[in-house]
């Protein structure tokens, strides 16, 4: 058994335990941050998008060399309509990643293919018998007790595909629910990456959380077929299945993770409740640690535990429109929410990613057939 001391460890090198070490490895070069991660590479096998109006002009400094594509704007379609939203968006590979992290890290601060066993707040013991002894403690091993939360969820196969041929897309699709609304509440996603090759990716609401990788391969294939493309060949696979939060106790929840360890992403219910998306809100915890200067464990406990309880009461109003959608609702008719919502002004759906919606917003969003009747927007 051997011992190690740092600053700072930050178990998982997910998305939110990766930005933290970026972040805290700029803020604070001086002193010493391990980051432990359980498989071999940092960051899984993931594409992950978010839109420039998501985040603040320092979570883009952070993120910006981590971007492998981006597009001037991104593109709705529905059966009612169609339309693009004048907002960039970008996408960023796990590859990449791992890359730039192991490019601003000193190679002894990353510990992949180790697992961490025991966390408390200053201290990690790792599966082969090594003990960590930290200032503090950050743990970013993803999703604590899901069980404690109402969840629907967000489930999605996507590939990148190579095409026979040049395809004609030029922006990116964040929702195309234009085809077979009856079958569900599906729609396709599509990023145009070059001339012949593009992401494709099947998503679907559902109450249950598996997934039918046969099912969402034929969509895409389908999905292909509709614009008289023929596959070459596909790569990068990537699969997800996001907790959508309908409701559910933030402290059970928090606790669940670990009582008294500071915890970042969605182990500490930092997600976007309609689209379980977090990519926003671990750029902004990644920083608010690294410029942190106490980095003790109960202090990082302290202001992670108030910045995820309150961002979970902000969020109130986000689950009842996630209720609304895909409870209230039959599934087939769950897209007519989206549709009614990507119908709006550019910047109140913009506000709607960013979850900073404000109460003129709200009761636009309540009138006539939109999203959420006003009676709904006041029950708890
Ligand atoms: C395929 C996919 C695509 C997504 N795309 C988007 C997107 O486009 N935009 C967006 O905003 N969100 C997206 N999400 C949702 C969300 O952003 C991701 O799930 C995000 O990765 C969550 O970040 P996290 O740090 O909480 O967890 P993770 O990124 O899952 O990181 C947790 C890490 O902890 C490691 N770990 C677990 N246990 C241990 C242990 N005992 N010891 C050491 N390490 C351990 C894991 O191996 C993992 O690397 C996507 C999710 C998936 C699955």
């Amino acid at each position: 058994m051997s011992g190690v001391m740092c600053d700072l460890a930050i178990i998982g090198g997910g998305l939110s335990g990766g930005l933290i070490a970026l972040a805290a490895r700029r803020a604070q070069p001086e002193r010493r941050i391990l980051i432990i991660e359980a498989a071999p590479a940092l960051g899984g096998a993931h594409l992950w998008s978010f839109i420039d109006s998501d985040i603040g002009p320092e979570e883009k400094a952070l993120l910006q060399p981590l971007v492998n594509f981006g597009w001037r704007d991104f593109a709705v379609v529905f059966p009612n309509y169609k339309r693009a939203l004048p907002f960039p968006f970008y996408s960023l590979r796990s590859d990449r990643f791992d890359e730039a992290l192991r490019e601003a890290m000193p190679a002894e601060s990353i510990l992949t293919g180790r697992r961490a066993t025991g966390v408390s707040a200053d201290g990690v013991i790792l599966e082969d018998g090594t003990m960590i002894s930290a200032h503090g403690v950050v743990d970013a091993r993803g999703p604590g007790d899901l069980s404690l939360l109402d969840l629907h969820y967000r489930k999605f196969v996507g590939y990148e595909l190579t095409l026979n041929g040049p395809h004609s897309v030029r922006r990116a699709t964040l929702i195309d629910a234009a085809a077979d609304p009856a079958e569900g509440f599906q729609y396709m996603a599509m990023l145009p990456i070059e001339n012949d090759r593009l992401f494709i990716e099947d998503v679907r609401y559902e109450a249950w959380p598996d997934l039918d990788m046969t099912d969402h391969g034929n969509r895409i294939v389908n999905h292909a077929a509709r614009f008289g493309w023929r596959i070459r060949s596909s790569a990068r696979g990537q699969a997800g299945i996001l907790p959508i939060a309908l409701g559910g106790d933030f402290a059970d929840y928090w606790n669940s993770g670990g009582v008294g360890v500071a915890k970042v992403g969605l182990r500490a219910g930092l997600f976007h409740p309609v689209t379980g998306n977090s990519l926003a809100d671990a750029a902004r915890t990644a920083l608010m640690i690294a410029t942190a200067q106490d980095w003790s464990g109960a202090a990082l406990h302290g202001m992670l535990q108030e910045h995820a309880a309150k961002c979970w009461a902000q969020r109130d109003y986000y689950r009842r429109f996630a209720r609304r959608m895909l409870r209230d609702m039959e599934p087939a008719q769950g897209y007519t929410v989206l549709q009614s919502l990507y119908a709006m002004d550019a910047d109140l759906i913009a506000r709607f990613h960013g979850m900073r919606l404000g109460w003129a917003d709200r009761l636009a969003l309540s009138m006539g057939e939109g999203p959420m009747p006003v009676s709904a927007m006041f029950r708890g």
